[in-house]
């Protein structure tokens, strides 16, 4: 609603800018031209700050989704702008995703409704799964509209909670993987020669306090550390930005307080999102969608900012190791896979008495056999490897063996099992120093786990006989080991327009939202989250630009 009558006077401005946005909005009252008490009316609103620069189409975030809405809003004839925080073209987590994307079975789209309807739990209303699933069925046309060449297949129909098989994939690329799919889409868009500026994220939103509509993005350049630019946005914004894997803070507050699930995407995806949506009057969903894959290796993660991770993810090999807590007891199936796990599982296990999570740190112990038989890390980016941020982009250098890990202080060595208890170091959750470990449970563990291995049988926690071979030759070794995620699904609440959603369930003029972050995706990814970044990248992008620009001359 445009409040055309309503005079703000300079009392009511500054409270409304402190509820729209801040630092955007505050930072207007400095630039804009001032008025003369009881003065004539300005050409500029004392809310609107100087543009530097404007177009038709802002895009926050240059991955799947981002891509895809600049393309499609310069095929409708948009000027457009999309700014990335990241210095270089990565493709965020798209570029270094496993790059199946998920396609539609045609033949059943209500199918498709009813499964993410049952893998959201309701809490997606039907109208908005039953457009975009009616929107991914346009996703291979409109891949042929742009001229990107992709080959589709089927998905499997049959899996309730997951697509069960994967297909999509670019031609003229090597590799069925993101980073191929990543190249094609990258081409498109340079070869339209669309405006991407690298190392600048979008640190704010400006709106228009009476209409709510969004109007403009501020950015800061050089990668957050350079001077502040207010972008016009003439018909809208789209927010593209990923989900928050690479935030600590926004996992300990949304998912699990003190755990961090260090990210196989990229690191630049800190959930910004959710300061812009939150300032906008957005309503949130879907906190609870953070999938876990495998396990990791803490301390190079840290040095690397993502998860550098064991390329399994059905289990380490070989085989000579046990996952123990600070009591030096085992907790869990070491090889249980954990990708796209979404329970809650024993890494969490939760001690009230004790104020904090009694299986964290853990600790991989392992013997000479495993230490010799090959690196631990063995990196990604090559086929038949799963990739993550940190594979891809050769953050980590592990080195041809184990033996820099060792010299870095990554692995703990002894020649005894007591003796490495008392070295292993580590920090709880709960910001405790773990300082050597129990070792007699560790001596236990170790024993009944190698009694299970020579027997074929683990009565404990039903490790396949396959996956066991004993831990007895040393010297012996720990590292310290920590959890990853696949990706998030919070965020703003959008409807089947990719529009967002405000907390009265009100569409927020000209503010558009697409891929992981406020996935449709109520819990677990049934609609595939690349496809989801492409369809939704392509209807936001759309919707932007089709819209009439707003008028400067009447923003009352
Ligand atoms: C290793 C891995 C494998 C996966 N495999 C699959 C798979 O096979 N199939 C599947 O469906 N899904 C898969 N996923 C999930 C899927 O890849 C992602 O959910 C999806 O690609 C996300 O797309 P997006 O466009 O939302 O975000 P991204 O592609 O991550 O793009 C977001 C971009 O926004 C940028 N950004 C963030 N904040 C700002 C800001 N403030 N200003 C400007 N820019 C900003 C980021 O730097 C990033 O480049 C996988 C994920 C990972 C990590």
């Amino acid at each position: 609603m445009v409040l055309k009558e309503e005079k703000l006077d300079r009392r009511s401005f500054l409270k409304g800018a402190a509820a729209v946005g801040g630092a955007a909005a505050l930072t207007s009252l400095v630039g804009c031209d001032t008025e003369e008490p009881g003065g004539a009316a300005t050409a500029r609103p004392e809310w609107m700050p100087e543009f530097d620069e404007a177009a038709d189409v802002v895009i926050i975030g240059y991955g799947g989704a981002g891509v895809c809405a600049a393309i499609e809003a310069y095929e409708q004839g948009a000027s457009v702008i999309v700014f990335e925080k990241s210095p270089i073209a990565d493709g965020g987590s798209t570029g270094c995703s496993s790059g199946n994307i998920h396609t539609a079975p045609k033949s059943d789209p209500q199918k498709w409704v009813e499964k993410i309807m049952r893998g959201s739990f309701d809490t997606v209303d039907q109208e908005t799964v039953e457009k975009m699933v009616a929107h991914a069925m346009d996703t291979p046309d409109w891949f042929e509209k742009v001229n990107i060449p992709v080959v589709w297949g089927e998905m499997g129909t049959e899996s309730v909670t997951r697509p069960a098989s994967s297909s999509g994939r670019m031609t003229g690329y090597d590799g069925n993987e993101g980073r191929f799919l990543w190249a094609g889409l990258n081409q498109a868009a340079e070869d339209r020669e669309i405006d991407i500026r690298l190392n600048t994220p979008v640190t704010d939103i400006i709106q228009n306090p009476f209409t709510k509509e969004l109007v403009g993005v501020v950015v800061t350049e050089d990668g957050g550390k350079g001077a502040e630019k207010y972008i016009k946005a003439n018909k809208g914004v789209v927010m593209a930005c990923g989900g928050y894997g690479g935030s600590p803070e926004r996992q300990y507050q949304y998912n699990h307080p003190g755990i961090y699930l260090w990210p196989w995407g990229t690191p630049y995806n800190t959930g910004d999102g959710f300061d812009f949506s939150i300032r906008a009057g957005a309503d949130l969903w879907h906190l609870d969608g953070c999938e876990y894959s495998a396990v990791a290796f803490r301390l190079a993660s840290e040095e690397c900012g993502a998860s550098v991770s064991t390329d399994a993810t059905a289990g380490i090999t070989p085989y000579n190791h046990i996952f123990v807590n600070r009591k030096g007891e085992r907790f869990m199936n070491e090889a249980k896979s954990m990708n796209h796990d979404i329970e809650s599982k024993p890494v969490e296990d939760f001690s009230s008495a004790e104020s904090d999570f009694i299986n964290l740190p853990f600790f991989m112990v392992f013997d000479q056999t495993m230490f010799d038989a090959k690196p631990l890390y063995i990196g990604s980016g090559r086929s038949n490897i799963i990739n993550t941020y940190a594979g891809v982009w050769e953050l980590c250098d592990w080195g041809p063996d184990n033996s820099k890990a060792l010299s870095k202080g990554w692995i703990f060595q002894a020649d005894t099992l007591e003796e490495l208890a008392g070295k292993i170091k580590g920090t709880t959750p709960a910001k405790i120093a773990v300082n050597g470990i129990d070792a007699e449970g560790l001596k236990a563990s170790v024993a009944a786990y190698n009694q299970y291995a020579a027997a074929g049988e683990d009565k404990d926690f039903g490790r396949r006989a396959q996956n066991m071979a004993p831990i007895e030759t040393p010297p012996f070794y720990a590292i310290e080991m920590t959890v990853s995620n696949i990706n998030t699904q919070g965020g703003a609440r959008r409807d089947g327009d990719c529009q967002v959603i405000d907390t009265k369930g009100q569409k927020i003029g000209r503010f558009f939202s697409g891929g992981e972050f406020g996935s449709i995706n109520g819990f677990v990814y049934v609609y595939g989250n690349i496809f989801e970044a492409l369809t939704s990248g392509w209807v936001c992008g759309q919707n932007a630009a089709k819209l009439e620009s707003w008028d400067p001359d009447n923003v009352y």
